[in-house]
């Protein structure tokens, strides 16, 4: 075997895409639930992508950031324009993001607040990447544990709980760093309130408010920003997945205050903010928003929420937009997603007990409808009596 074993894999190859759907090499249609975990939210193959892609790739492929990428800088603007003002940092995945955020704050904390205010206050459950300061932002020990020690300086506390938040920031928090809803642990939504809570602890505290929006964002809740459905202005966003519909992105956007903390030569990619990304996100962004996905994200969501919970009856369901998690109550979640995908359906298994769906936004009513049945006709042969 030539390829390190860090996947377990499903027994498939998709060989092409077309919206919400996936073909194998000999033609089978998938109806896919998942959008390469929130990621092709445009869909696949979008014409349009597509075509940014080509274009800009027959042109220009990469110069470095040792000079100016007008395409990257336009991208930043249309940022700025849905994030209320926010400058950019381009880097290649949401781990990455999460790095740069950590800097961040580490160097804000120490020169704006006291040279030891360099601490990240985190949560349990949350996922913030596999890198060493994304590993040990994330509140998941068995995943830090085979890599000990961790970078030190981060606190976790329980997620959706302001008073256990409230008992650790303090004079050495330089960020709270928060997932709006956790994905990767089973999409745990926090108690209403929780982030305009965490907002004025913050606020109280002189400490910045990280969001982890790279699953959450680019509309897939509903609103650009899942922030938005509080009304939470955070400090600093780190955006990835969905980001270039699949082209490897991340972005760390702060309000200019806290990003004026780097200065040249503070943080860098060779790859970050490249022509061809930048080009694939300005056309993202133009479909989301002349396809009216944000609210079409909002509409299927509640639609599809509510017939999950019809048909996983006595399950909760949990989520916003398109992103929706079952708590199957029992650890049935692998038994479902394998059994789903022989017949034709995508879903997948954060926990032994859940089951994640976060489908392209351009979904058809009738392929969730079809897909649906396929998942009714599995949980009625293996749920509990
Ligand atoms: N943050 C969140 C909330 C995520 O869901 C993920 C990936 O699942 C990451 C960060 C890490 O992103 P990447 O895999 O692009 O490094």
């Amino acid at each position: 075997m030539s390829l390190m074993q860090t996947y377990r894999r499903q027994p498939v190859a998709f060989v092409e895409g077309r919206g919400a759907l996936l073909f194998d090499s000999s033609g089978r249609e998938y109806i896919d639930l998942l959008g390469g975990i929130a990621v092709a939210s445009v869909g696949h193959a979008h014409p349009k992508i597509a075509a940014a892609i080509a274009e800009q790739s027959a042109k220009l492929i990469h110069t470095s950031n040792l000079f100016e990428n007008p395409i990257q800088a336009a991208l930043a603007d249309k940022l700025a324009e849905l994030s209320g003002g926010m400058s950019s940092f381009f880097c290649n995945s949401g781990a990455e993001a999460i790095e740069c955020a950590l800097k961040l704050a580490r160097k804000w904390g120490s020169v704006n607040k006291s040279p030891d205010a360099i601490e990240i206050v985190a949560t349990e459950g949350s996922f913030h990447g596999r890198t060493f300061g994304a590993l040990a932002a994330t509140g998941q020990p068995a995943k830090q544990e085979p890599f000990a020690p961790m970078l030190t300086g981060f606190r976790h506390v329980a997620f959706g709980d302001i008073d256990a938040l409230s008992g650790v920031v303090g004079d050495k928090t330089a960020a709270v760093l928060l997932e709006p809803i956790q994905g990767e642990s089973g999409v745990v939504v926090p108690p209403d309130g929780y982030l305009a809570e965490a907002r004025e602890l913050c606020d109280r505290h002189g400490a910045l408010l990280i969001l982890d929006e790279v699953q959450t964002g680019m509309g897939r809740t509903g609103k650009w920003f899942c922030y938005e459905h509080s009304g939470v202005a955070p400090d600093v966003v780190c955006l990835a997945k969905a980001l270039a519909g699949g082209l490897p992105i991340g972005a760390c956007l702060a309000a200019p205050s806290v990003a004026e903390t780097f200065v040249p030569g503070d943080h860098g990619s060779t790859f970050g903010g490249g022509h061809v990304q930048s080009a694939a996100a300005l056309a993202v962004i133009d479909v989301i928003e002349s396809e009216g996905l944000c609210d079409r994200a909002a509409f299927l969501g509640e639609r599809m929420a509510k017939a999950l919970g019809a048909l996983f009856d006595g399950c909760e369901v949990r989520g916003a937009g398109l992103l929706i998690g079952v708590d199957l109550g029992a650890p049935l979640a692998e038994r479902l997603r394998a059994e789903a995908l022989q017949r034709g359906v995508i879903i997948n298994d954060p926990t032994p007990s859940v089951i994640r769906f976060a489908p392209p936004l351009v979904i058809e009513e009738t392929e969730i409808d079809r897909a649906l049945d396929v998942l009714q006709e599995v949980w009625d042969e293996i749920k509990p009596a």
